[in-house]
């Protein structure tokens, strides 16, 4: 059994012929019902995260500006990052949804959840949306646990928000696989922080037994450095080698070894998705990844 999170509003956040798009969770939701498995997930509802939730990392003033953005309409954090009208209360109920889902694992009602969720997260810096996120969802989670986080995100992007909020935190651990040289331009191996910050930048055409095996190594030094309590992943599908904005050549079974490398830590799992763009290769990725989740 998995817990599975998702919620309408996730779709009422969107830009016109904007990659980061409603359809995203469309397909997965569509693929996950044919392939059977969505019957093996419990479905768990999502709810909105309160003001002080969010504020466990980022500040008010930040906070304050996305709702009264969107209250007048919406507009563009940059060149990539929209709000539209629905965008805070889609933002609010993202952390929501991983709120519940870490709730529902820490107290003992099932050892894993995938939750469905957008706008996604890990390039939200405390006072800062960027590169199509708004709030940083398994931020938030990670802190609202207090507990020994190790935080694993490969998405294909370095997670700058992320390593940003825990730089200086040794409570929790951030472990990041990435395309490199790559946006946003963060991750280097030596950017440490107290010890607990693992970056491991990935040639663009690296061999895929090579991302997997330097993912286990990374994964494998956390569990003995750090014995976590709790994993979070950062869930991007864009390492998928036929992403239109992303890709590092992974196929989708390489996600299923990837969420048992995770797995073999012995600790709750709790997966957001993150990035992802090829509409046909996100329901393949995402079947791997919760068979993983179910095993
Ligand atoms: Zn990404």
């Amino acid at each position: 059994m998995a817990f599975l999170v998702s919620d309408p509003l996730y779709l009422e956040h969107q830009a016109a012929g904007h990659v980061e798009c409603p359809d995203r969770l469309l397909v997965i939701l569509e693929h996950l019902k044919k392939s059977g498995l969505l019957a093996k997930c419990e479905p768990l509802a999502a709810r909105d995260a309160s003001v002080d939730e969010i504020a466990l990392v980022h500040g008010r003033d930040y906070i304050d500006s996305v709702r009264w953005m969107c209250e007048r309409g919406g507009g563009w954090f940059d060149a990539d990052t929209y709000l539209n009208e629905k965008s805070y209360a889609a933002a609010v109920r993202a952390v929501g949804g991983v709120l519940a889902a870490v709730e529902a694992v820490r107290d003992g009602r099932g050892r894993t959840a995938f939750c469905l969720v957008r706008p996604p997260g890990h390039h939200a810096t405390p006072s800062r949306g960027m590169g199509f996120c708004l709030f940083n969802n398994v931020a938030v989670a990670a802190r609202f646990l207090q507990r020994r986080v190790l935080i694993v995100d490969w998405d294909v992007h370095h997670g700058n928000g992320t390593q940003d909020i825990f730089f200086d935190d040794p409570e929790v651990w951030y472990l990041s696989t990435h395309r490199w040289p790559f946006y946003p331009g963060t991750g280097r191996e030596d950017e440490r922080g107290a010890g607990n910050i693992m970056n491991i930048p990935i040639p663009e055409d690296v061999a895929r037994p090579a991302f997997l095996s330097m993912l286990k190594e990374g994964v494998e030094r956390a569990g003995r450095e750090f014995q976590p309590e709790f994993v979070l992943i950062s869930c991007g599908f864009d390492a998928y080698a036929r992403d239109p904005i992303g890709g590092l050549g992974l196929e989708p079974e390489d996600y299923r070894v990837m969420t048992d490398i995770v797995r073999s830590l012995g600790a709750p799992v709790v997966s957001a998705l993150e990035g992802g763009y090829s509409l046909e290769g996100l329901g393949p990725c995402a079947e791997q990844h919760l068979r993983g989740l179910l095993a």
